[in-house]
Parts: C-alpha cells; structure tokens; sequence
C-alpha cells in the first residue's frame, strides 16, 4: 500500500468509547470464566455459581498454554500449506488489493483426519473437556499476548495501514478495537488466519471432545449430544466452504485487528459457543422422537434463510447480471452500486442475521428448557447481531445516503418480520 494515504482520525468510538475499552477486556474473560464454571457445576445456573470456586492457582497450567501455543502453531503452519487457490481481498484505500490464500476447508480436513486417527491410537480428547478452564485461561493470555504485540507494531507502520475504525490516538481505545487494518508477517495475514481457523475449527474439536466425555462416562454419546455436533460441524463446514466471503466482511474491510477480534476469535468463540455440548457432558438429556424431528428442521430452516440470502447478496456483488438475481428488483445509489430490494432482502434489511438466530435457538434447543445456560449463545447472539445491524447500518448510511433511507422506508423491518 501506498504509505502517502492518510487514514483520518477516528471520530465516532464504538462499544461504549473509552469506557467500553477499558472495562470489556476484562468483562469478556470474566464473563466466559463464569460462564464454563456454572456449566461444570450441577445446578448449572447461570445466577448462582455453585461454590467454591477454582482457586486462581487452579486456572493456570502451564501444560494447557503449551497446548494453546502448539495448537495456534500447528493451524498457522496449515495456513501456510500451499493448498487452495490465492484469491484477492477487497480494494484498500489507495486502491491495491491484498492476496488471500483460501485453503482453510483443506485445514479443517487435515485436522480431522489427524484427530482420527489419534483417537484411534487412544487419544484422550476428553482431556479437553477436563481442563477447559486452564485452556480457555491460557488462550485468553495468548490474545492479550497478541493484542500487545499487535498494538505495539502498529505504532511503526505507516499511517495508510491504520484501520479507519481503529485511529482514535487514544492507546486504550485503538489497542482494543484494532490498531492496524491487516497486520502481516511476510505474507502470514493474522487477522484473516485467526478470524477462521483457530477458533472455529477449535470449537469443533473442543464440541468433539464433550462428545468423547460423554461416551467415557455414560457408555454412548447421546442423541441430543450428536445434534449438537452435527448442527455446528455444519455451520463451521460452511463458514470454511464460503471462506472467501469473508474477505468482504465488516471485519476484515473495516476493523483493525485488536483484543476484540482476538480475544473473540481464539478465546471467546471456541470456549463459549461450545456451551451446549459442554453442558451436555453433566447434564444428559433425554429427548423424544417428535422433538428431534423438531429441532432438526428448525435447524434446516435457519440454515436454508442464512444460506439463501447470504449466497443471494454474495452473488449479486459479484455480477449483478447473473441469471440467479437478474430479476431482482434493486434501487440505485450514487456510488453506482445497487441496493436488492426483492427476494430476501426485501424481506428484512439483514436476512442473514434472521437465519443465523433460528439455527442458534435450534443448538439450544437439544439441552431441555430446565436451564437457561445453554440459552446464553442465542441471547448473546442476539444482541451482538443487532449490536451489528446497527453498526453496519451507520456504515451503509453513510456510503449510501438517501438510496439506503430510500430502502429502510421500502424494507422496514430490520431482521426480524414484522417485529423488529
Ligand atoms: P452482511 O453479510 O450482512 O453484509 C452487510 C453488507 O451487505 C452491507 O454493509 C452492504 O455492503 C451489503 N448490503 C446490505 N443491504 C444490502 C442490500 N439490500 N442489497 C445489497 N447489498 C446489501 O455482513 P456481516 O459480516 O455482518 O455478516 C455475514 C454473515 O456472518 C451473516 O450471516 C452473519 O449472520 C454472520 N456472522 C456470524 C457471527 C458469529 O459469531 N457466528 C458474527 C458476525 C456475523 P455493500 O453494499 O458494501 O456490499
């Protein structure tokens, strides 16, 4: 990148400002340590943590950093593989294109047959489940670790690869949402390595090994443990599959990279959004036919909505003349882009988001409705999708002017029909 573009001061500060950077960093953690320790203990309630609770000696192992470090080192070396095409991101301020090596489905693959056939040499994944507190511990110091790393080489890269979101002056600030826009080792990209392969492919593993607890301690996995596996294997399957698409993400285009997306993508995915197989591990559930077939097509259904609409918009960016949404009906703006305002983003503004709750509900779902606990990933998710519908509304706003109010008064509903 040219390093005579300027990127502005950053203005407008997201997440509660100064205060939201100061306070979140050590709220995320402590959240997902409450969180894992309610999940161990035997009333499972997310409003009294049964006592005593771990000792701080306790969360430390030095063993579970070891495998945190080996586990990062062995996806990073994946990464670097020569498998898979180079695709090219999204155009950069001056105009230049950063290339991508899209191989993280060949990852996952060789992760799973490596895990195969270590289980089948006698393996214990269920160790995972045993110290999942000291590695979730050991993988939150890796992302402070690496948020210092990043934030203090950021302060010696030229200004144009600063992140417009991330240029605020303010140290607090800019070390948590993401000083630098796409901090690169050669041609190693950390932000796009961790956004896909550590953590999701590491809340298959940890989602496996509860499996494997299960069958240790009860005999057989059970019926509501295998959803659970199934429903997320096919949400990371999918992720991986359209792996490019991440390229055009608010994340990647738009946010540096900082303890939010590092904490969120090494920490707070794998270890929270495998809460319900976790929970599962000390809290079996027996579940009927009817709630099975139940729950499997309202999975089916959300993954359908979340498919649909994000494959429809990915499709009409890339060629708006393509037969599949050729008769759309769209509205123009004065970028030269055009808005779909038929098919399912006439619906609601973001469809995608809609699909994305009803599979999140569907993986609650198999846990019984006894506890809340394994509600806390679709409550979370939630409000962190409509947290985002706002903060990606602000953005389109501002690049659309009167063609996006034009499409809000056209589509009023946000993401859920009729409601919201
Ligand atoms: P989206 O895929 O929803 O993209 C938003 C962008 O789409 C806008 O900025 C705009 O960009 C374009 N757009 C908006 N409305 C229209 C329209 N009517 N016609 C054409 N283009 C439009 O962004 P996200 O990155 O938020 O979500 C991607 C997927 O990832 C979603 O399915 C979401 O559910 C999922 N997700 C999952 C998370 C998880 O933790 N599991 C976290 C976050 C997201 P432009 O006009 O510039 O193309």
């Amino acid at each position: 990148m040219s390093s005579k573009v300027k990127v502005s001061r950053t203005m407008e500060l997201e997440f509660g400002g100064l205060l939201g950077a100061l306070l979140l960093p050590a709220l995320l953690p402590c959240t997902m340590l409450y969180l894992l320790i309610a999940c161990r203990s035997e009333a499972a309630s997310v409003l009294s943590v049964s006592f005593p609770l771990p000792a701080m000696g306790q969360l430390w192992d030095p063993q579970a950093l070891l495998l945190v470090l080996a586990w990062l080192g062995f996806q990073g070396l994946l990464y670097l593989l020569p498998l898979g095409k180079v695709t090219q991101g999204m155009p950069l301020h001056d105009g230049t294109r950063l290339s991508y090596r899209i191989n993280g489905l060949h990852a996952l693959v060789i992760t799973a047959l490596l895990a195969a056939v270590g289980i089948s040499c006698g393996l214990r994944l269920s160790y995972v489940h045993d110290r999942c507190i000291q590695l979730s511990v050991a993988a939150t110091i890796a992302s402070f670790v690496l948020s210092a790393f990043l934030y203090t080489r950021s302060l010696f890269v030229p200004e144009s690869a600063l992140a417009p979101g991330g240029n605020s002056g303010n140290l607090v600030y800019d070390f948590f949402i993401g000083h630098e826009l796409n901090p690169r080792i050669g041609t190693f990209d950390l932000k796009y390595f961790c956004e896909l392969r550590p953590g999701l492919i590491g809340w298959l593993i940890i989602d496996l090994a509860m499996l494997m607890k299960e069958w240790e301690t009860q005999g057989s996995p059970s019926l509501a443990m295998l959803l659970v596996n199934a429903f997320q294997l096919l949400y990371v399957l999918d992720a991986l599959w359209h792996e490019e698409a991440v390229l055009t993400t608010m994340d990647i285009v738009n946010d540096g990279f900082g303890f939010m997306l590092a904490f969120g993508d090494l920490s707070w995915v794998p270890f929270t959004y495998s809460l319900q197989a976790h929970f599962l591990v000390g809290h079996p559930q027996e579940l009927p036919i009817p709630a099975v077939v139940t729950i499997v097509l309202l999975n089916a259904l959300g993954y359908y909505i979340f498919r649909s609409a994000n494959s429809q918009k990915n499709t009409f960016r890339r060629n708006p003349s393509d037969p599949r949404v050729a008769g759309l009906e769209t509205i123009p703006t004065a970028t030269g882009r055009q808005l779909l305002v038929s098919g399912w983003w006439g619906l609601v503004r973001h469809p995608n988001y809609l699909g994305d709750l009803v599979m999140a509900l569907a993986w609650s779902l198999p846990c019984g409705v006894a506890h809340a606990l394994p509600y806390f990933y679709v409550t979370y998710f939630t409000a962190l999708l409509i947290h985002r519908e706002a903060r990606d509304e602000h953005q389109c706003r501002k690049k659309y002017g009167s063609a996006w109010n034009a499409y809000c008064s056209r589509v009023p509903y946000r993401i859920f029909p009729y409601l919201y």
